[in-house]
């Protein structure tokens, strides 16, 4: 029988750029020895996934398209795996009884499996954004009323998490987002006007999914991450800022009202924040590039443009409308960013897709229930892609 200190965990989206790190993670801090893996869940590296449960030991392997579901099940035969797929597989994995689940599936796609962890009181490690920028109060009130803990892996949301004393809050002011700028932040509006999914995917400092990469140059990553702020830490919108920072060593900052501003430092890793996470409040022993000040020259800082990236005005007009915005604005950037992905969109088109949306739909009454919220997901789905 388990010993009392061992952990049952499950990652959600094992297969990517943040469910690997949560591996290798979980692997450094112990691995089969300190952790039962309930539950992983991929897409379509079937490879991968297989060789992830077995490596790790874990009682159930999903293929979120049933397409797969054959081909991973022959790979796990044999293994003792028990092998699902589709919706209903994600939503089995989500519901196995782990205390600990990374929710790091890309998209609105990973909004109902998070839901079911949370409700019934698994503490969630948040990687997926999008969880909060279309669901907000109503998946904070979830995670509340299941039990667990909330726990941000977004590295800008973890910084202030490390750093966000609760005995403070009464003198909380602002919260200040560090951005990398992406790829693109010192082109021209004119050079910006033809740039590929190849030059866009190239994050100069952090190595993520396609799609968060393209956000990061874009900056809707900063858009939708403005908007988690909000709902997260409880915020009004005037109180979330963004500062461009090339460096990417401060991964965000909190001003207090007495002047002082703390920051949380660090090498561009998502492990730091992931083992944050898993370990939280305590921290494990993470092989992570150390910081080595003598050898940073200098650390830069700018105001974002708002012409060249229109997506950080969105985020504050999504924040200050409320309801369902943050849902529109999502659904509407990822018909956006899938049609470029594709090659039939501009890049910069992705945001005037996103805001003809938003205005189309500006009066969708809050939501009061999930169902609301995948409405109104739905809807900006339709408009943006009429738009195209
Ligand atoms: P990724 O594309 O590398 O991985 C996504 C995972 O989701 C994979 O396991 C994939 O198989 C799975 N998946 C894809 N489509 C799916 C679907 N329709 N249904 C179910 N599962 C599906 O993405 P990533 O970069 O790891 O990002 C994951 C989430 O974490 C995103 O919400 C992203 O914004 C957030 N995030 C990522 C980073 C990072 O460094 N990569 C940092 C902060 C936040
Ligand atoms: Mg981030």
């Amino acid at each position: 029988s388990a010993a009392p200190s061992r952990r049952r965990i499950t990652i959600l989206g094992s297969t990517g750029s943040i469910g690997t790190n949560t591996l290798d993670v979980v692997g450094r801090l112990g691995g089969r020895e300190s952790f039962d893996v309930m539950a992983l869940t991929g897409n379509g590296n079937i490879a991968l996934l297989a060789e992830q449960a077995k490596t790790f030991g874990a009682k159930l392997a999903v293929t979120a398209s049933d397409e797969h579901y054959e081909a991973l099940k022959d790979a796990l035969s044999g293994s003792g795996i028990a092998v699902a797929a589709g919706k209903s597989g994600l939503a089995e994995a989500a519901a196995m009884d782990a205390g600990w689940v990374m929710a790091a599936i890309v998209g609105t796609a990973g909004l109902r499996p998070t839901l079911i962890a949370a409700e019934r009181g698994a503490d969630i490690a948040l990687a997926n954004k999008e969880c909060l920028v279309s669901a907000g109060a109503l998946f904070i009130e979830a995670v509340r009323q299941g039990g667990g803990k909330l726990l941000p892996v977004d590295s800008e949301h973890n910084a202030i998490f490390q750093v966000l004393e609760e005995n403070q809050r009464h003198a909380l002011e602002r919260i200040i987002l560090t951005a990398s700028g992406g790829p693109f932040r010192t082109w021209t509006l004119r050079e910006m006007a033809s740039v590929t999914v190849e030059t866009a995917r190239a994050h100069p400092n952090w190595s993520m999914g396609l799609k968060i990469s393209i956000d990061s140059a874009s900056m809707f990553n900063k858009a939708l991450e403005m908007i988690e702020a909000q709902h997260l830490f409880r915020l009004k919108p005037e109180q979330v800022e963004v500062v461009v920072h090339p460096q990417s060593v401060i991964h965000s900052m909190v001003g207090y009202t007495d002047g002082s501003v703390l920051a949380q430092l660090g090498s561009p890793d998502m492990r730091t924040a992931i083992g944050y996470a898993l370990t939280y409040p305590r921290r494990g022993h993470l092989p992570v590039e150390r910081l080595d000040f003598t050898k940073l020259s200098r650390l830069d800082f700018e105001a974002p443009d708002p012409d060249r990236f229109p997506a950080l005005r969105l985020a504050r007009e999504a924040m200050e409308t409320g309801g369902v915005a943050g849902a529109v604005l999502n659904g509407a950037k990822e018909v956006a960013l899938e049609a470029f992905i594709a090659g039939r969109l501009r890049f910069l088109d992705m945001p005037r897709i996103v805001e003809r949306t938003m205005a189309m739909l500006s009066q969708l009454p809050a939501a009061s229930s999930m169902d609301d919220v995948f409405a109104a997901d739905e809807k900006a789905r339709q408009v943006a892609a009429g738009l195209l």
